[in-house]
């Protein structure tokens, strides 16, 4: 069995989709420092050629794919080309994900809002996984890591619905995908971030107020480090945790574990 430190993604591939900002470009930058292949599947070219640049100037192997991760045809077509770049599939990070404005209550949230981000979050999830699925198995098997989030196990009184049904039913969905394929050689697992130090969240909680509200609930007093999760899909996609698979892979800073938080 390969320890943490002995690990390495080398001779992996591995299509991490929203890999150009946040979450997705950490992972992609550390997979590909630990010598994954890395496809980039991204709908903002832009971003996405940033990361796939810096790897290339690290001296890594990326590429990338401009697609729309709740688009069937698109999705089908990412995958087709990572194995035909790369070789194969080992590694799937289905990690594109949104939060737009207007998501709010049951009562508030427009119809088309609810659509748009089941269909990106969850849909988008599914899509990766339906060709992704195949595509790893011939090529030995893999892991597979879905992003879901804390709101998939806790509620809040600051609802975004839609958001939290998304992330639930890609909690339910893994968890599904890795009793079904545990015995092919596939592992899934749903990682779980809390909140995450993004230029988005950080604009949010710029009045102190709401920054009290939300931090109050963090044990760790802290938000985490897009780095500290790709950490996580690290392990998570190496063969470190051969025996881990349809877990709930809280990484929140105690969040789920807390009733009352230090002073
Ligand atoms: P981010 O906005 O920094 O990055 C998301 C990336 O996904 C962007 O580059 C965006 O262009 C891409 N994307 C969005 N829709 C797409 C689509 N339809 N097709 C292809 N690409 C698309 O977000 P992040 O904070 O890094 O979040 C990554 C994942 O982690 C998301 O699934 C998010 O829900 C989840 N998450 C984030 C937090 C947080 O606090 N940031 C907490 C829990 C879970």
């Amino acid at each position: 069995m390969a320890t943490l430190q002995e690990t390495t993604l080398k001779g992996k591939s591995a299509l991490i989709t929203g890999g150009g900002s946040g979450i997705g470009r950490e992972t992609a930058l550390l997979m590909a420092s630990s010598g994954a292949h890395v496809v980039v599947c991204e709908r903002d070219e832009e971003g996405g050629q940033a990361t796939v640049t810096q790897i290339q100037e690290a001296g890594g192997r990326a590429a990338l794919v401009v697609a729309d991760v709740s688009d069937d045809a698109q999705m089908r077509s990412a995958v087709e080309t990572t194995v035909k770049e790369t070789g194969g599939l080992h590694v799937l990070f289905n990690n594109a994900g949104i939060f737009p404005d207007g998501d709010g209550s049951p009562v508030d949230t427009p119809l088309d809002i609810w659509e748009w981000v089941i269909d990106v979050n969850l849909k988008g999830v599914f899509l990766g996984c339906k060709y992704g699925i195949p595509a790893m198995l011939e090529s030995g098997g893999g892991s597979i890591i879905n992003t879901a989030s804390f709101v998939a196990v806790l509620g809040a009184a600051t609802s975004q619905i839609a958001y939290t049904a998304s992330k639930g039913g890609v909690l339910a969905m893994t968890r599904e995908i890795a009793v079904e394929y545990a015995r092919q050689g596939i592992r899934a697992n749903a990682l779980c971030p809390g909140p995450v130090r993004t230029p988005l969240l950080e604009e949010f909680l710029a009045d102190p107020e709401v920054r009290a509200r939300r931090l109050v609930h963090i044990p760790m007093g802290r938000l985490a480090e897009a780095e500290e999760l790709a950490q996580a899909v690290l392990y998570l996609a190496s063969d470190a945790s051969s025996y881990v698979t349809g877990t709930t892979f809280m990484v929140d800073g105690g969040i789920a574990a807390a009733y009352v938080t230090p002073e």
